[in-house]
């Protein structure tokens, strides 16, 4: 009778966010092929990062040096 358990043998993905490997969890059974981040936090930061959110709040930072010679 040969019993095979492998049990440490979850699939695991690299988090877009952090670059840190993860490991299947039961709650992204349904949802694994879509999983990119290791958590809720890194999937937030993703799409609001400090840079793109301030360029929107504030462009005139952003306004290039005018040569008003
Ligand atoms: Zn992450």
């Amino acid at each position: 009778m040969a019993r095979t358990s492998h049990k440490a043998e979850l699939p695991s993905k690299i988090c877009l966010t952090c670059g840190l490997p993860f490991n299947w969890r039961k709650k992204w059974a349904r949802e694994w092929e879509n999983v990119r981040y290791c958590s809720d936090r890194c999937r937030r930061s993703k799409s609001s990062t400090a840079v793109s959110s301030a360029a929107k709040k504030n462009p005139i930072i952003f306004t290039p040096d005018v040569d008003a010679s």
